[in-house]
């Protein structure tokens, strides 16, 4: 086996043992981007000698003595993720030669514990999309099937992780952004529960909804990176106080999932639902079953209005977020403007791409005088709704199983003129945003072209280790980890 395929618990295990070291595993890894990036494109920026330097630091705090299952660890990060020193463009010419004064809080507790940084991986503009394909500096291909879209917005993550273009990698996930792009690439992608990993230093989009998460190359791993991350921080106003968590503890205690209910919602399994995703999804939730779970269906019955309350109060919180981006204060400045108004239009119509500008210009509308009740405050009605939606189904079952996207990955380009049936693909993934609650995709089977498919497990408020516990089990029983697409 490559190292570059070592998921992080088999790297820590030979790194603990002094078989490898951390500069041997992250030089295996760029010697792995070499060799596919060329096809993948998954990243939009790396630091090698840094990166080196850190993983000489991680080999030197081993021979110290007791260190983090991360330490020495290569690790790919979203492009909005805040990295000191080192280029964060969030996807966009806005931000293109934007250097952080400072860390994400994620990113100085993966350095506190030693993790290697790699460098930093495609995304859709400030994570506006679903298949990666409004990225400013190039779309990502699947590994899978390279005429196909990752998913999005965290496609970069998903991709590098499928291809072994690093061990795990961070992404973020405001709709889905890293269940849906995990599903498509075949790996666990989780989206914890909102407030349980501080959003400090992740550029935002909608700040009500937007959460750091691992994408991995198994539960065990999706386990020790939310390990690493989670936790309470001062510096996110909404960050929880009980974020912390041994989440691999969760895992110890076996496959048995006796006393455990899982709820089949029927509202995720309506029209539109690809037969081959419903197949290899109903086979997940059959293993739920052998594993000792009680399967029972339950109802959400406002799940049809997440998507249109979602595109009210993402762009309507957007729209004010991505008014900092002025040519002032950071990232592109337009040459040659005569008055300040003229710096802000043109800096902004030149660095902003046509998605970011379609929401802006939505979000802006709704957030209007005399539309505020017809479309804001209407919006955030219904996601009370959806919030109350789970709420009674939580009073009835543990998890919820579901699929994560109704379709496989499709090819580049195919919806490129039909912007609305990317959005209505959304449907499976939004409600878990909308009413904050944590949600994992794990890799339950393929479509007969070939193209990964994603089971969604979805819990309460701060059940992630009842997810990861369930989700593990599966695992097992499918014995998918470890395959790897042909490159
Ligand atoms: N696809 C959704 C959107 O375009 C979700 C994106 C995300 O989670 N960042 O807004």
């Amino acid at each position: 086996m490559e190292l570059s395929q070592l998921t992080i618990h088999a790297a820590s295990d030979l790194l603990a043992a002094g078989e490898i070291s951390s500069l041997e595993l992250t030089e295996a890894v760029f010697s792995r981007i070499d060799q596919v990036e060329e096809r993948v494109a998954a990243y939009i920026n790396q630091d090698r000698d840094e990166a080196k330097a850190q993983a000489v630091a991680a080999d030197q705090a081993r021979k110290q003595g007791e260190v983090s299952p991360l330490c020495g660890i290569p690790l790919a990060i979203k492009d909005v993720i805040c990295t000191k020193g080192l280029a964060t463009t969030a996807g966009s010419r806005i931000l293109e030669n934007f250097i952080p004064p400072y860390d994400a809080t994620v990113m100085e507790r993966l350095a506190a514990q030693g993790a290697v940084c790699l460098g930093k991986v495609s995304m859709d503009e400030f994570a506006m999309g679903s298949g990666n394909e409004n990225c400013a500096f190039g779309t990502p291909h699947n590994p899978w099937a390279l005429d196909h879209i990752c998913g999005g917005s965290s496609g970069g993550s998903a991709a590098a992780v499928a291809a072994d273009e690093c061990l795990a990698s961070l992404g973020s996930d405001t709709g889905g952004s890293i269940r849906q792009p995990a599903s498509h690439c075949g790996v666990v992608g989780v989206k914890p529960t909102y407030g349980r990993v501080s959003r400090f230093g992740l550029l935002a989009f909608a700040s009500s909804l937007d959460q750091i998460g691992p994408l991995t190359k198994d539960v065990t791993d999706a386990a020790l990176l939310l390990n690493g991350i989670c936790g309470h921080d001062p510096r996110d106003s909404t960050s929880a106080t009980q974020g912390s968590e041994d989440f691999s503890a969760a895992l110890q205690e076996a496959g048995d999932l006796t006393g455990l209910r899982v709820g089949i919602p029927q509202e995720y399994f309506g029209p539109g639902l690809d037969p081959e995703v419903e197949k290899a999804v109903r086979n997940g939730i059959a293993l739920l079953g052998e594993a000792g779970a009680e399967i029972r269906e339950v109802s959400l019955p406002h799940t049809e209005y997440g998507v249109a309350a979602y595109y009210i109060i993402a762009p309507a919180e957007a729209s004010s977020n991505l008014a900092r981006y002025d040519g002032v204060r950071y990232g592109r400045r337009a040459p040659e403007a005569d008055s300040l108004l003229e710096l802000y239009r043109r800096s902004r119509s030149q660095g902003f791409g046509p998605e970011v500008k379609r929401r802006i210009l939505i979000g802006t509308y709704a957030l209007s005088s005399g539309y505020y009740d017809a479309y804001y405050k209407k919006a955030s009605q219904v996601r009370t709704l959806i919030m109350d939606d789970y709420q009674k189904a939580f009073a009835q079952c543990d998890l919820l199983a579901s699929p994560v996207s109704p379709i496989p990955a499709w090819q580049i380009g195919a919806k490129a003129s039909d912007p609305l049936s990317v959005y209505l693909s959304d449907l499976l993934t939004i409600p878990a945003n909308l009413a904050g609650v944590p949600g994992l995709s794990l890799p339950c089977g393929f479509s007969e072209s070939g193209l990964p498919i994603g089971l969604q497990l979805q819990a309460a408020h701060f059940q992630e280790g009842t997810l990861l516990r369930a989700a593990h089990s599966v695992e097992q029983r499918l014995g998918l980890v470890g395959q790897k697409p042909n490159l």
